[in-house]
């Protein structure tokens, strides 16, 4: 049977340096076997999900190389590959669970949990679903069911004591009895969750390694569970470190850029980045370096990954990527340029708002810096208009993170009116001037005070870029001191 491994992404924000990380060595396993790569778009989150993210991910991963053999995008002969078309699958996939007495239908209301979690916590007990449900006559849950009570489908657990699950790099692992309650398999709305649209899925995918993060372990015993419920094979398991800050924390966006369309816009190569995410697994032989996909691709070897929290540090990205921009050709490099920021169709964005404001082409350059750079400098005018009339630096650096994190990170559709509407909700959420906002995010994103239409030109920055000067604007705000 050939190997057929997946990248299986939740399309709920911008994609994620992690996924990445995860389909390259899933890409590299499936390429060095001669076997297939799947993409499959794990919405089963219908509130947090967007198509935007959705593309965003099939954009970033074919930048990088990482393509796939069978998709939403591309097809297969095992789709739909986007789980919110599949929702009748998992739901006969669950009644068959229920007629295996495997899993059954649990009617407490979401007050009664609440309540036994209150209780479970003052006495200091694991959380978790007591079973209460479990021990129903099958008559009566069925008659309960069918008079249309609302209820969710639960899986039930084994009552052994402890289940070992073997990982291909961590080996047997022992899970207690207490660590695995009956997890939701199916909520009240007929909506999978997760651990089951996902185990369906690998196995009607015919996935046979299932290479993820490290933090879907403690999913492991359920999952293999629904493998012995439905008398199906079980894949290879194997979970990989997870990328770690420079202070072992997992990462994340609050301490290094996360986005891989913040890589991209800064200008880092797909190779470059590639190559330094296949170093954090630690399995090329000599130690080597610097090294392409196909190398890496070539010399793989899944059991060789160290377990070793890999540690995702910005500046030696940048080190690496500046070895691989130097061996370049100058006309290969140039060739980089055109098709990224020097590009007909940035230039064709940036020109519209540009053109009214200058008078010569050497005006271009002097205007239009901001379009090009990675942050800008804040001179003595821009800051003084940074910080609006009766604000504090302090006070503005917290508004602006409030403003990043809520209203910026999650826009997932960055256009004009998006945007305006984003800072407008801020300002009344904040209580400040809407003209007090857009002065202030203005400076902050462009070093200027005065600058074409400023929804437009967020729009055109993109919002990789705004992200990284709003981060720039309050680092120089906190510099500056609570009074200054
Ligand atoms: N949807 C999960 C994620 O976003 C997939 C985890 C897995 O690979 O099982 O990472």
């Amino acid at each position: 049977m050939s190997v057929r491994t997946r990248i299986a992404p939740s399309p709920t924000g911008d994609p994620h340096v992690g996924t990445a990380y995860v389909a390259l060595f899933n890409y590299a396993l499936a390429r060095k076997q001669g076997g297939q790569f799947l993409l499959r778009i794990e919405d089963t989150d219908r509130q947090r999900s967007h198509p935007a993210s959705e593309q965003m991910i099939f954009e970033a991963l074919r930048w990088l190389g990482l393509t796939w053999d069978e998709g939403p995008d591309v097809g297969g002969p095992y789709g739909p590959y986007r789980q919110s078309e599949r929702f009748e699958i998992y739901r006969q996939h669950a009644e068959e669970l229920v007629r295996r007495g495997a899993a059954y239908p649990c009617f407490c209301t979401p007050e009664r949990l609440e309540a036994l979690r209150a209780e479970q916590r003052e006495k200091k007990l694991a959380l978790g679903y007591d079973g209460r449900c479990r021990a129903l006559a099958a008559a009566e849950a069925q008659r309960r069911s069918a008079a249309g009570e609302p209820h969710v489908v639960r899986l039930a657990m084994p009552a052994e004591e402890a289940m070992v699950v073997p990982d291909l790099l961590r080996g047997d692992i022992r899970f207690e009895r207490s660590q695995m309650d009956d997890q939701v398999l199916l909520k009240s709305d007929g909506f999978p969750t997760y651990h089951l649209a996902n185990v369906v899925d690998d196995h009607l995918m015919r996935i046979t390694h299932v290479i993820r993060a490290e933090e879907w372990l403690s999913s492991l015993p359920k999952h293999v569970q629904l493998y012995r419920a439905f008398d199906w094979e079980m894949p290879v398991f194997c979970h990989l470190p997870l990328l770690r800050n420079a202070d072992k924390s997992k990462i994340s966006k609050r301490k290094n850029p996360v986005s891989l369309n913040h890589y991209r816009r800064a200008g880092f190569f797909p190779e470059a980045l590639v190559n330094y995410l296949a170093l954090m697994g630690g399995v090329m032989a000599n130690d080597q370096e610097q090294f392409t996909l196909e190398e890496f691709v070539a010399g793989f070897s899944l059991e060789r990954i160290s377990l070793g929290g890999p540690v995702f540090d910005p500046q030696k990205l940048t080190w690496l990527n500046g070895k691989h921009l130097r061996k370049m050709e100058p006309p290969v490099l140039l060739a980089r340029l055109r098709s990224y920021l020097l590009s007909d169709d940035y230039m064709l964005r940036v020109l519209p708002l540009v053109q009214e404001r200058i008078d010569t082409l050497e005006g271009f350059f002097e205007y239009g810096h901001f379009f090009f750079a990675g942050e800008v400098p804040y001179d003595a005018g821009a800051m003084k208009h940074l910080v609006p009339k009766g604000r504090t630096p302090a006070e503005t650096a917290k508004a602006l993170q409030i403003l990043l994190e809520e209203r910026i990170d999650p826009l997932l559709e960055w256009e004009s009116a998006a945007i305006e509407a984003a800072l407008r909700a801020f300002a009344e959420a904040a209580g400040w001037e809407a003209k007090d906002v857009f002065m202030t995010v203005r400076v902050a994103a462009t070093g200027r005070a005065a600058t074409p239409p400023l929804f437009d030109t967020l729009a055109v920055l993109g919002k990789e870029v705004v992200r990284r000067r709003l981060r720039q604007a309050i680092q120089t705000l906190k510099a500056a001191g609570p009074a200054a």
